[in-house]
């Protein structure tokens, strides 16, 4: 794979096309028009494509609810309480998990919160918490009033790792330097598998052995990550890990998240946690008695009962997934994502307009490349959205592009090329 020769040509996109194991696909999704045509599609990463089937899973749960009311709880072997379950076969795939150490409940920056409550225990000796600088705005609020709840000073106890100058990602070298840095009072590790910014996969392996080492737990938030990047989290052994499901994974704006929480946690009662009914042993969950007793598990995390439309959207998404397979859909990440690099290159040649700040090691990127705009600005993308390519924009300067294995052809990548070589004729 490594040494496949890109072409710049339009029959060479084509031809990758054909040889896709992956092209049908690309049908199961709609694409929203610009100008008339399919756009260009490249923003997976920030809110993935609807699934043509979606509008039947969910139609089937309104139809359900319509004919047996609340008897749709309990009737049938797609009753709402068992259905909450369908999703952790594909989500233990996805993020390389058992299925007890997974389950989809709630919103991502709340489960951030709920996981805090267990795994974040500063005490006199250990307070701090190591974190990329430039996260996600959520997560930066997540950590600050996290550490302010605990009645500490986030200034002291948040420790905030930044690339070297001249650089725009984080060494390993220098985060697993930090960790030894500050061994004495780290509490926890708690950053994004994949930075939303730069496109960087961290290596949480690395990052989880030498944490585990000086006595500190590990955390990522894998928005990412998760239908993107391959994971392994139980044999990373990293303690625990949230994601939300409307970016790579498809399941629909705002949809609902994903929750990773590793076995080495799942009967340990000196655990604390904010629970509800949803998580409570679940043959006694009806007794409606006194005396929270967790599930097994990632499940004993849950607090209420979820949105049944919201799952039937989600599981559309995670069938296609199941069928995909993380393997198949990882292959082709890396062919695309790097004939996606090969061309920018060849266009961008020295002009000097914009530079890819994502790593080039396939192992340290997911889909998206991130493109820092030296010349031109906002005015690129919005020359780039003109011709109907849908990227994002990210103060104060970058492009995001994610194309995506699901449905994202080399085509696709070929056709965005030709606009970028017409829009650095305005701005080189
Ligand atoms: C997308 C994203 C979020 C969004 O959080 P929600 O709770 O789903 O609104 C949070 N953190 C990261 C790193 C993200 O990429």
């Amino acid at each position: 794979m490594k040494n496949i020769q890109y072409e710049f040509s339009e029959s060479f996109a084509q031809k990758m096309d054909a040889e896709d194991p992956l092209k049908k696909f690309r049908d199961r999704f709609f694409f929203p028009q610009i100008n008339g045509k399919s756009a260009i599609y490249f923003c997976g990463n920030s809110l993935g494509l609807q699934p043509k089937t979606t509008e039947s899973y969910i139609k089937k749960e309104l139809d359900n609810w319509a004919e047996l009311g609340v008897d749709g709880h309990f009737y049938g072997e797609d009753a709402w309480y068992h259905v909450r379950k369908k999703s952790k076969p594909a989500l233990a795939g996805i993020v390389g998990a058992y299925e007890h150490e997974v389950v989809a409940m709630n919103n991502l920056t709340s489960n951030l919160h709920f996981l805090m409550v267990s795994f974040y225990r500063p005490d006199k000796y250990r307070y701090k918490i190591i974190t990329e600088a430039g996260a996600f705005p959520s997560d930066m609020y997540m950590l600050e009033t996290q550490v302010k709840f605990h009645g500490l000073d986030p200034e002291e106890c948040i420790v905030e790792l930044s690339p070297r100058p001249g650089e725009y990602t984080l060494r390993t070298d220098d985060i697993l330097n930090a960790i030894e840095v500050h061994k004495e009072n780290l509490a926890l590790v708690m950053m994004a598998g994949l930075q939303y910014y730069t496109g960087q996969v961290f290596d949480m392996q690395a990052i989880t052995v030498s944490a585990h080492q000086v006595g500190a737990r590990v955390g990522f938030d894998l928005a990412h990550a998760a239908g993107n990047a391959p994971l392994k989290l139980h044999e990373w052994g990293v303690d625990f890990a949230t994601w939300c499901s409307y970016k790579y994974l498809n399941s629909g704006p705002g949809n609902i998240s994903g929750v990773f929480v590793h076995e080495r946690h799942a009967e340990n009662p000196d655990l604390p946690r904010f629970a509800g009914w949803w998580g409570h042993d679940e043959g006694e969950r009806f007794r409606m008695e006194k005396g929270f007793k967790p599930m097994y598990g990632a499940d004993g995390w849950q607090l209420a009962n979820s949105n049944i439309l919201a799952l039937a959207a989600h599981q559309a998404s995670l069938d296609i997934f199941e069928e995909a397979g993380m393997k198949r859909l990882r292959a082709k990440s890396e062919l695309l994502t790097g004939y996606l690099e090969f061309l920018i290159q060849e266009i961008n040649g020295d002009s000097g307009v914009l530079e890819i700040i994502t790593p080039t090691n396939p192992a340290e990127r997911g889909c998206q490349l991130s493109l820092l705009i030296h010349k031109g600005g906002k005015f690129v993308f919005d020359e780039f959205y003109q011709n109907g390519v849908v990227g994002d924009w990210r103060n104060p300067n970058v492009i995001r592009l994610a194309p995506t294995p699901l449905y994202n052809s080399f085509v696709d990548v070929f056709h965005f090329a030709t606009i970028l070589e017409q829009s650095l004729l305005k701005f080189a």
